[in-house]
């Protein structure tokens, strides 16, 4: 195997050599990269099911179907987003042209996590290829059997020196971040995320955080409580709580505390049946340190539903939980698992305050049938994006860029998004040779009277 500075050259001759910019390059690698996917389908689906027990549905709906969905879009405007913007010009430019051309970065490294590690590492590649860039892939440890077929599959179908994988864990991922990369677009852990841009900066590499967090689900008590528990029990059992944007926590006012729970209660018999700890449909831990860490909140409160697990199959089945304080451990961290702590509240105000103290989230989500409620939670807060009266639902819009603030990200993607996370907008005025204006040179006599007239 070659050296990674050496790699990452080869990636920067291939780059300069300009076959990744024309659009009929393009075009072509991202319909090779769907057919590649059709053709995987079943060792992929194969793989989520050996690394995290996804079921097929999962597997196709939060991956497969996805990313075929994103290269659909992709394709369908990719010339459109190519072309030079052209803008108007301001009178101190009269006779020039204005133009922002979409320059791809180069050589981008791309880090995956591994709780969606098919679709999150191949999502932002879309991107990458769309914006004319070559890419090196780290795909997780954590999911070796997928982290394969993704390794398998880019060599099959692309040139090393076009895009790459890199297999391995934190030693080869720290290696990478020392090179001379043009772009790093990572995926993953608030703490990584930090090393990640620590790294970037002592080479002053543009990067793209996609991080995570606590986001908060909040029903206040004229919400349709039937919808509610529905869509939230979705948003977090879905890959059982392994998911960037699953609602962390859910506050409740009071007065309708008793009734959602009840919903939520007939809402887990209907998706997972009597017993999740056998269920088919429903996803297992990846690695026996998360099932640890998980299965020690369980003590942190109440469980009122669920709670029940079985650690050779690393699973633990969709929990509810009450009297929980924000001084508990499950409150300290993004739980990242099937666990749902439930806080009340009276005064919606309270709420946001709480929610102001804590870093930004990714996600928030907010059921209650007022408008002017709802205006109210997206201008108080800041977070990353989310939904009124759903969950996840977001994250799947090509027409919506997706990602974080703050803590819980930096820059975003996605349909048009993507295409603009692995691009560097480069404005170019394209100056008449016609005439020329004296009173902009200092040797010119009442120049400054004439720019005063232009300017200010
Ligand atoms: P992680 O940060 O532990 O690992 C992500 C990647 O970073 C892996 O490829 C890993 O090998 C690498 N890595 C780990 N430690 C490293 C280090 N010290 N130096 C350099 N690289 C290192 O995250 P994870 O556990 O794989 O994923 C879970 C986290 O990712 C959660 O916090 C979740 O919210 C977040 N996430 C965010 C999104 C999003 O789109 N915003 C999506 C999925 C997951």
């Amino acid at each position: 195997m070659e050296r990674l500075p050496e790699l990452v050259q080869h990636h920067k001759d291939y780059f300069y050599s300009g076959q990744t910019k024309s659009f009929e390059f393009r075009k072509k690698q991202l319909k090779t990269l769907r057919n590649a996917i059709k053709e995987y389908e079943p060792e992929v689906i194969q793989a989520l099911k050996d690394d995290l027990h996804k079921s097929e549905w999962e597997a196709y709906t939060t991956e497969i179907g996805f990313l075929l969905e994103e290269i659909k879009f992709t394709l369908k405007h990719l010339i459109e987003w190519m072309n030079p913007e052209k803008v108007k010009s301001p009178v101190t430019h009269l006779g020039s042209k204005s133009l922002i051309h979409q320059e791809p970065y180069g050589v981008s490294l791309i880090i995956a996590p591994w709780n969606y590690p098919f679709q999150l590492q191949l999502a932002p590649l879309i991107g990458a290829i769309a914006a004319g860039n070559c890419a090196v892939l780290k795909p997780s440890e954590l999911t070796p059997a997928v982290s394969a077929v993704i390794g398998k599959m880019i060599r099959e179908i692309y040139p090393h020196k076009y895009i790459s994988v890199v297999e391995g864990g934190v030693e080869t991922s720290t290696e990478l971040l020392k090179q001379a990369f043009d772009h790093i677009f990572f995926t993953g852990s608030v703490p990584v995320g930090k090393i990640v841009m620590e790294a970037a900066a002592k080479q002053l590499i543009p990067v793209t955080l996609e991080l995570g967090g606590k986001s908060p689900a909040i029903v206040d008590k004229d919400a349709n409580l039937k919808l509610a528990a529905k869509r939230i029990l979705w948003g977090k059992f879905t890959n059982a709580g392994q998911t960037c944007i699953a609602p962390d926590y859910l506050y409740v006012h009071s007065d309708v505390k008793k009734v959602l729970l009840l919903h939520m209660q007939e809402a887990l018999q209907e998706f997972y049946g009597e017993d999740p700890l056998t269920s088919e449909v429903y996803a297992h831990l990846v690695s026996d340190r998360h099932f640890d860490r998980l299965k020690g909140f369980l003590s942190n409160g109440d469980v009122l539903i669920g709670g029940q697990h079985k650690a050779d199959d690393r699973v633990i089945t969709p929990t509810i939980m009450e009297n929980i304080s924000w001084d508990d451990p499950v409150m300290q961290e993004e739980i990242f698992g099937p666990i749902l702590p439930v806080l009340e509240f009276t005064d919606l105000n309270k709420v946001i305050e709480e929610v102001r103290n804590q870093p930004k989230p990714l996600a928030l989500y907010f059921f209650s049938e007022s408008e002017q409620k709802q205006d109210k939670i997206t201008s108080s807060l800041s977070f990353g994006g989310g939904c009124m009266n759903d969950t996840l639902m977001h994250i799947v819009s090509p027409y919506l860029p997706f990602g974080g603030v703050g803590s819980s990200g930096t820059g975003s993607y996605h349909g048009k998004a993507s295409f603009e996370a692995f691009s560097h907008q480069k404005s170019i005025v394209k100056q008449t040779t016609k005439f020329d204006f004296s009173f902009r040179y200092p040797s010119a006599k009442n120049g400054l009277k004439m720019i005063k007239r232009i300017m200010g």
